[in-house]
């Protein structure tokens, strides 16, 4: 994240890259305009360290420590299109990470829920988003538990890379909710997975569709002896 004043100045220059950023994002097969429109409030060199600041716009993920990564806008982009969801929607993510997905989430009008696994990075974020205004609820815990205690979830936004499918999520979607999750995959090759989008249609029938091949670091499993 950016930690000089001068970076979180939203200048004409930063505002026109986005734009430019958008159209491609639109090219590249991206239709919800809440969408575009939700990425275009959200300046994302605010959530970029300052040493990569000039890369904000740049159609890529950045890896900046601590394990920590923004994901890629156009990931970005068609995690938030496939959730489908209006305004008021109560949405938990998994891998609050920068704080950007978490902000867009939240300037589309969700309610939002989001878990970190790193104290790092929940510590940093977390006091961040705030300063920013952004009013998501941030969580230091386990994504593979979900947040039972605010389930259920209308949408379930997984930003990181799992190995399957976690039973506690399904079971903490709303009926006719989603959940959106990059699963592991040998046909997707080494380090990369498919992204999953799971319906639950009614409470023991849940529904799969497969949208491409993305890139995500890990979902880490959490280490014995930790219960958080
Ligand atoms: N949504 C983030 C992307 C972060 S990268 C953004 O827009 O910047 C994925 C994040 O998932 C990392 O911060 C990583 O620490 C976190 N993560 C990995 N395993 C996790 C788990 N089991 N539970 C919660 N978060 C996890």
């Amino acid at each position: 994240m950016s930690t000089s004043a001068a970076n979180l100045t939203d200048t004409y220059r930063h505002k026109g890259l986005r734009r430019e950023l958008l159209g491609k994002l639109r090219e590249m097969g991206i239709a919800d305009e809440r969408v575009i429109d939700a990425m275009d409030r959200v300046p994302r060199h605010y959530f970029m360290d300052d040493a990569f600041v000039h890369f904000a716009y740049d159609n890529k993920a950045f890896r900046i420590g601590a394990g920590q990564t923004i994901s890629h806008p156009y990931t970005v982009a068609r995690q938030t299109e496939l959730l489908d969801l209006p305004a008021g929607a109560k949405v938990l993510e998994i891998g609050t990470g920068s704080g950007y997905q978490c902000a867009v989430l939240t300037a589309m009008g969700f309610k939002v829920h989001s878990i970190e696994r790193q104290k790092p990075l929940y510590d940093v974020t977390t006091p961040f988003l705030k300063k920013l205004g952004y009013r998501a609820h941030c969580y230091y815990g386990d994504g593979y538990k979900g947040k039972p205690a605010f389930a259920p979830f209308d949408g379930i936004l997984v930003t990181c890379g799992a190995p399957f499918i976690p039973e506690s999520l399904l079971g903490q979607l709303a009926i006719g909710g989603r959940l959106i999750i990059p699963l592991d995959d040998p046909s997707a090759g080494e380090g990369k997975q498919v992204m999953t989008e799971v319906r639950r249609v009614e409470e023991d029938t849940f529904t799969k569709q497969t949208h491409g091949t993305f890139a995500f670091v890990p979902m880490l499993v959490a280490r014995s002896g930790q219960t958080a």
